[in-house]
């Protein structure tokens, strides 16, 4: 999910997909490039990505990030982005890649859902509003685009069941933003507070381990009703995980928790 700036817009690589536009796709398995897309990519994986993934291999969130992912921090940038790590095969292909298809479907990420629109989020910092923008790019040898299928953005969301990607994304987005100035002073982007945050937001059954079993919860007041939830329930600990990254790096003030 890039952050897009209103001025460049129109200079981006694709074409802009508005509400009511309509590309035409078609993918299925028989396609003359079947399973071509799924190799030798830059797959940014988000933190709803690296929840959903983990869950369905069955692996420990911590697992999941030593196995499959690289962590990149970029200069300039104060958060790091989370790659899929591509197998070590001539043709980087990706992990999840059998010859029948994608392994991991019902749980792949959000770019591959989304695939061939690329998602952007515009942030008007007038109102402060963040407007999801769309760009139709499938790569040259995509068949997919020369079929008579039509699609809305809509459309195709509902298609891909990628709807509450798209909110957990953009809600991730939303945080990402706010790491465009560094929030680590003197202890850098490899210091204790960045490990933590990092914790928070994708290595989330360490951050579970963190709140219940340190000194969190006499530093911080949870309601028990939330405390209960996020015990078992992953989705609800990385919402849990965004405030209270939001609160410590920034003070932002969180109905979920307040400090002693
Ligand atoms: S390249 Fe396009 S049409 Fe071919 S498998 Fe990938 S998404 Fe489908
Ligand atoms: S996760 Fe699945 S859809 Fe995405 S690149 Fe890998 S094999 Fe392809």
């Amino acid at each position: 999910m890039k952050q897009v700036d209103a001025i460049k817009l129109d200079k981006l690589a694709g074409v802009r997909i508005k509400e009511k536009d309509t590309f035409a796709f078609r993918c299925y398995a028989g396609i003359g490039c079947f399973n071509r897309c799924c190799r030798n990519l830059n797959l940014f994986l988000y933190p709803y990505d690296v929840v959903r993934l983990k869950q369905t291999l069955g692996i420990s969130s911590d697992e999941f990030l030593d196995t499959h992912v690289d962590v990149v921090l970029r200069p300039q940038n104060f958060f790091p982005e989370v790659l899929l790590r591509m197998s070590e095969n001539d043709e980087k292909t990706c992990p999840f890649l059998a010859e029948s298809g994608c392994l991991v479907y019902p749980d792949r990420p959000d770019t591959c859902r989304t695939f061939p629109i690329e998602q952007g989020i515009l942030f008007d910092a007038d109102t402060k509003k963040n407007t999801p923008v769309y760009f139709f790019r499938p790569p040259e040898f995509c068949l997919g685009q020369h079929e008579a299928a039509q699609w809305t953005i809509s459309s195709w969301t509902d298609d891909q069941e990628a709807e509450y990607y798209h909110k957990m994304t953009i809600r991730w987005a939303e945080i990402k933003r706010m790491f465009q100035k560094d929030p680590w002073g003197q202890e850098g982007p490899q210091g204790a507070k960045a490990k933590m945050a990092f914790m928070a937001i994708y290595n989330i059954d360490q951050f579970r381990e963190f709140i219940f079993q340190s000194s969190f919860l006499r530093r911080y007041r949870v309601k028990s009703a939330i405390l209960a939830k996020i015990k078992t329930d992953d989705v609800e600990l990385l919402k849990f995980g965004f405030e209270w990254v939001k609160f410590f790096l920034w003070g932002i003030k969180s109905k979920k928790l307040k400090p002693r």
